[in-house]
């Protein structure tokens, strides 16, 4: 694995932010998060045990399977199109695609592949998984026409978001200022009222308030697509239902977490995603909101037990490994209930299991 960017070198992303802020002042959170993240993913590989983080399709086969599944049941729904796109974004090491793919070939599904991905070092993992894949640095390139599958996971926690302080004087943005040589937050000098919502103009001195205009962005595009072209969309990550005053930033490194101001560009940088406001923007484009639901209820809605069951008797050496595998994706008290997957479906789409 490629460690480029450690503390030692020149090209260090901490060192350039420290020269930045002496030159020029303060910068927002939103673009300390975005080029911490840019920097991270360009070089590394960071998925699995031996990484920082793992994720569900890492944990699970049946992750990726219970996906394509859930594609091919609504394609079957819609009349079978013969011309669709699947489209992931941020596919990662290209598990979930390729457990995606397997499943829905079983039903006769078998999309052209699109890849939404920013990382190099993870493009050269992916093209191992799934070598057809075409790739895209954003929505805007993907085809214009056919209806298309769109899937995400983890992929929205890492866009970058911004925060509004409340101070004595008003609302302000949160900035990343230097204290010595230390990274440490600041409010931000110009006033920010306008971009608060009314009922939390009067909040209480130092509420935090974090958005994401760049997740806004990416469902604002893509709820359009398939408003256009028709489709679906499955979008998991972790988060909540509403906004919700404070801080979510955290970040992970070597599977623990560490301080978000510590190490810019060698550590995940993630927040929460507020479901709510996301589903209002697809709602404002003509698209299918079937619902977001906990990861847990969703996964058991597809029938993981009974494909636990299933690849249990087949390989019974592994069935304890199925069911661990199993509980982490779907207990509440692990990755079950924080994690949450949203559905849409787009113009003359139909159906979408699991979402009650
Ligand atoms: N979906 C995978 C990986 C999640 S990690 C899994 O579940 O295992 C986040 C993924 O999003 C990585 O592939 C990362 O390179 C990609 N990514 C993060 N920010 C991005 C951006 N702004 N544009 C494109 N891809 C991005």
């Amino acid at each position: 694995m490629n460690r480029a960017g450690s503390s030692a070198e020149p090209d260090d992303l901490g060192a350039i932010f420290r020269r930045l802020i002496r030159n020029t002042g303060p910068i927002s959170l939103t673009q300390y998060m975005g080029e911490s993240n840019t920097r991270y993913y360009a070089s590394r590989d960071p998925l699995g045990q031996g990484g920082d983080f793992v994720t569900a399709p890492e944990i699970s086969q049946m992750f990726g399977e219970l996906i394509g599944l859930w594609l091919a049941d609504v394609w079957i729904n819609s009349g079978k199109p013969e011309y669709v796109h699947y489209v992931e974004l941020g596919p990662g090491r290209g598990t979930l695609a390729k457990d995606a793919l397997r499943a829905m070939k079983r039903y006769g599904l078998e999309p052209e592949v699109h890849f939404v991905e920013g990382s190099g070092a993870l493009k050269e993992v992916q093209q191992e998984a799934v070598p057809h894949a075409r790739y895209h640095d954003d929505l805007s390139t993907l085809p214009p026409d056919d209806p298309l599958l769109i899937v995400g996971n983890e992929f929205l926690d890492a866009l970058p978001v911004r925060q509004m302080v409340k101070t004595p004087d008003g609302w302000r943005e949160r900035e990343i200022a230097l204290q010595d040589d230390a990274f440490v937050f600041a409010a931000g000098n110009r006033p920010m009222d306008a971009a608060v919502p009314e009922d939390w103009r009067d909040a209480e001195d130092g509420t935090i308030l974090e958005t994401s205009p760049a997740q806004a962005a990416v469902m604002y595009e893509l709820a359009g697509r398939l408003s256009d072209q028709g489709g679906a969309a499955l979008l998991f990550d972790y988060g909540h239902a509403e906004l919700k005053a404070g801080s979510t930033l955290q970040a992970v490194r070597g599977h623990q977490k560490v301080d978000p101001l510590a190490m810019p560009g060698e550590a995940d940088l993630t927040a929460l995603v507020e479901f709510g406001t996301l589903a209002r923007i697809a709602q404002s484009r003509e698209v299918r909101w079937i619902g977001t639901v906990e990861q847990g209820a969703w996964l058991q809605a597809l029938g993981i037990d009974a494909r636990t069951q299933a690849l249990s008797q087949a390989a019974p050496h592994h069935a304890e490994d199925l069911r661990a595998a199993r509980d982490r994706l779907v207990e509440a008290d692990q990755m079950g209930a924080l994690f949450k997957v949203m559905g849409l479906t787009g113009y003359g789409w139909h159906g979408g299991a699991g979402f009650g």
